[in-house]
């Protein structure tokens, strides 16, 4: 629920440091810390009736209650009867909202380009008798296979790929044929894209990623409008008991105090880095949305404010992009993004992407940008020899 915002709400502008740094906060208590710390409790005193929210650690915790509303003040500002549910992963939060809406005989479309998990979960509910259609996240090609689905999986901007969707137009085709919409936001983070102001039912993600930002917290979440469709969702929680650990949901909180400087940040070192990366020999399909020539740049720019940490791009062969990992001394060579410290990877290691053996996905974290870039240019001269 969004009506807690307690005091510094913003004023004019929108304001989204100051929501960051307090949002979910709780009333001040005099002596108590500003953001409480994380209550560890499997069961809480009920005596007599249980008719307050927190009776058993499965179904609800109040260190998640300050995390959901901290979120869901990001994802929907100002907006009343807006939901959030936090989760322990990513996966957990997309499967929770996948199994919970869709029953045998249903029609659910996926992106052809999304996570890579996202074939797996195809084959357990084609196990169910779900009927799945995919379609590529660029040119909103889902639009052609949306007839008698009842859900409609968006990707935008997608992972690994960076193709944009017109996130607005798929929802008004879909909800036209009474299918429901759910946003992956993993990439965007709530302050690069709102999917609930875009006519979306949910807006779901990992906050693994971006959201909080430290590579060391697995967490998901599920924000959407009070009514049947989350409470089915809440359900499948509480069913599966995907939930996340007090300690992380805390750790997660405190993150987002930051989010709006670190996603600044990590966004404008990403277009330093596409923008020295740019037209440089050995590096082909070039893509990062924050790119004024990016084919995902003229949507993009329509539903985005900012976006995104992750640049990709093709070296011409697998053993050219082995030789740019090692060089670099400021990025990681490790999977996932968002982290204040820059990672990359060779996409086609897993296996699982459709994607070229030279493919990097270059995640830019918070260093100096002149650095990164330096640091990138570098190891691209040396990886030539
Ligand atoms: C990482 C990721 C997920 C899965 O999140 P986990 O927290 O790892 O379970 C889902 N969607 C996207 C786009 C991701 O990048």
């Amino acid at each position: 629920m969004n009506d807690s915002a307690p005091k510094g709400g913003p004023e004019g502008g929108d304001g989204e440091g100051t929501r960051a740094v307090r949002a979910g906060l709780p009333e001040p208590v005099k002596y108590e810390p500003t953001l409480p710390g994380p209550v560890f409790a499997a069961h809480f005193h009920l005596p007599g009736e249980p008719t307050g929210p927190y009776t058993y650690g499965r179904d609800e915790n109040p260190t998640w209650t300050h995390l959901e509303r901290a979120i869901g003040e990001l994802e929907a500002p100002g907006q009343d009867g807006v939901e959030t549910l936090v989760f322990a992963s990513g996966m957990a939060a997309i499967s929770s909202v996948l199994f919970s809406q869709l029953r045998a005989g249903d029609t659910v479309v996926l992106p052809a380009d999304g996570y890579q998990v996202l074939p797996l979960v195809r084959a357990q509910l084609e196990a169910y008798g779900i009927e799945v259609r995919t379609a590529p996240t660029g040119d909103d090609a889902q639009l052609q296979v949306l007839d008698g689905a009842k859900l409609l999986w968006i990707e935008s901007p997608s992972n690994p790929g960076l193709d944009v969707c017109d996130i607005r137009r798929l929802v008004e085709a879909a909800h036209a044929r009474g299918a429901l919409v759910a946003v992956d936001n993993t990439l965007a983070t709530p302050l690069g894209q709102r999917p609930l102001e875009l006519g979306a039912d949910f807006s779901v993600a990992s906050g693994t990623k971006q959201l909080t930002g430290h590579g060391d917290v697995l967490l998901g979440y599920v924000t959407g409008r009070a009514g049947e469709p989350m409470r089915a969702v809440r359900r499948w929680r509480k069913i599966v008991g995907a939930i996340p650990g007090p300690m992380e949901a805390w750790l997660a909180h405190r993150s987002i105090a930051t989010l709006q400087l670190r996603v600044d940040r990590q966004s404008a070192g990403a277009l330093a880095v596409a923008e020295a990366l740019r037209g440089r020999p050995g590096v082909s399909a070039l893509r990062y949305p924050g790119l004024p020539d990016d084919p995902s740049h003229k949507v993009a720019s329509q539903q985005m404010r900012r976006y995104g940490c992750v640049v990709s791009f093709t070296l011409p062969t697998r053993a050219r992009a082995e030789r740019f990992l090692e060089a670099l001394r400021l990025v990681d060579d490790a999977t996932s993004f968002g982290g204040v410290r820059s990672t990359a990877e060779r996409r086609g290691r897993w296996g699982g992407d459709a994607v070229p053996e030279g493919f990097i996905r270059l995640s830019v974290g918070a260093e100096d940008p002149e650095d990164l870039v330096a640091d990138v240019l570098r190891a691209l001269a040396e990886s030539a020899r």
